[in-house]
């Protein structure tokens, strides 16, 4: 038919992806996804979907029995997060100190919460003496907070202080670990924490599209015997739950070769062992910083709070940010990213992260960067 659209084949650019997620997709797990497909209900998906739930709770350091893959990114993971654990009328007490805090916050206002805040200022961690006063000043129900700020580059240290804090008030904690799991050290079960969520497409090696979930059976409580049901029926986890649960009941379809993918991603992650796996992302990006000193660059956070899985780098002074990020993949088909919210203008940010975490890309990077310098002029000073 003539008004057929004359479409061509699919060419994407082969991209190195060094930016805050999506980072490169291992090739096992894009295999997995050219296999098969099986029903929802099969026998041997369901087989598979116990599989992922081990996996998940391997790599989550947890027992929890609630641990799945939600179907959708990271935001979805968040959202069954705040909109099962938020009852209207509850007072949720959530972080403003970087980009994801603000989504979290928007999420608990749309759950009906009545939100507080803890602020610090972006580029720094939260400070749980703040957190135990703002806990002892509004009695929260629920507690969120983002272990690896993406936006920012800042890891939050101390995490059981916080969980401590907020259940010394009986609040249930949510932990924000998409651009930690399985990058850095992430132990749910240790620390405290009642709910976290990740994200396939950053520390884990795969495409987005199902999204790491757990929560403890307190947490798991309320949700089971709230009195109102969430607003989502999509991300209601009481109906997830014959799903999910023993009953293998249908739902939705799960999307089913997003499965497969986080299924050989965990896989990964367990043959190369997790504790191996976060030092594998430290000694990389231990590279990739002494790389960028070297051409004369700084990371924005203090050391202390440093995030390996994401690098803030400020941007010195008389450089064009945006043209760096261009001569970047226009002409070595290499991706990073620009700050956002308050550090907007101010930084790059550059991951390190599941399969990009690898000797080739950090170096590739790292002489690309030095090329985009010298082109606006910058004298650089390594590492060629
Ligand atoms: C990427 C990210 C999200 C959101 O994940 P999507 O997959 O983009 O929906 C949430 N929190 C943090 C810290 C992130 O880095």
């Amino acid at each position: 038919m003539s008004d057929a659209p004359d479409v061509g084949e699919l060419t994407p650019p082969d991209r190195t992806l060094m930016g805050p997620g999506p980072s490169d997709v291992h090739p096992r797990v894009l295999r997995a996804m050219s296999t098969p497909l099986v029903g929802h209900l099969d026998p041997s998906f369901v087989e598979i979907m116990d599989e992922t739930q081990d996996l998940l709770r391997y790599t989550f350091r947890t027992a929890n029995e609630w641990t799945i893959p939600v179907s959708g990114t990271g935001s979805a993971a968040m959202e069954a997060a705040f909109a099962n654990l938020v009852e209207p009328g509850d007072t949720v007490l959530v972080p403003t100190n970087g980009y994801f805090g603000g989504r979290m916050e928007s999420m608990a206002r749309r759950a009906g919460g009545e939100v507080a805040k803890v602020d610090a200022p972006w580029g720094e961690p939260l400070d749980p003496d703040d957190v135990a006063d703002a806990c002892a000043e509004h009695d929260p129900d629920v507690v969120g907070f983002v272990h690896a700020e993406t936006s920012t580059g800042v890891l939050q240290p101390d995490v059981p202080e916080i969980t401590a804090a907020a259940h010394d008030h009986d609040a249930l904690t949510i932990m924000d670990c998409v651009t930690s799991l399985g990058g850095v050290e992430v132990q749910v079960d240790d620390w405290g924490v009642d709910v976290a969520y990740s994200g396939p497409q950053k520390c884990l090696s795969c495409p987005p599209g199902a999204s790491p979930l757990t929560l403890n059976e307190r947490a798991m409580e309320k949700v089971t015997t709230r009195e109102e049901e969430p607003r989502s029926w999509y991300l209601d986890l009481s109906l997830l739950e014959d799903y999910w649960g023993d009953e293998r009941a249908y739902h939705h379809t799960a999307p089913i070769t997003n499965v497969y993918a986080l299924r050989e991603a965990l896989r990964l992650v367990a043959e190369e062992g997790i504790e191996e796996r976060w030092e594998r992302h430290r000694i990389l990006a231990e590279a990739l910083r002494d790389g960028l000193h070297s051409l004369g660059l700084e990371l924005n956070p203090e050391r202390t709070y440093w995030l390996p899985t994401l690098n803030a780098v400020r941007i010195p002074e008389g450089i064009d940010g945006d043209a760096v990020i261009e001569h970047l993949l226009e002409v070595y088909d290499v991706e990073i990213a620009s700050g956002l919210g308050d550090l907007a203008g101010g930084i790059w940010r550059i991951g390190c992260m599941g399969y990009s975490a690898r000797p080739k890309n950090v170096s590739f990077l790292l002489s690309a960067l030095a090329d985009a310098l010298e082109e606006q002029g910058m004298q650089v000073r390594g590492p060629h």
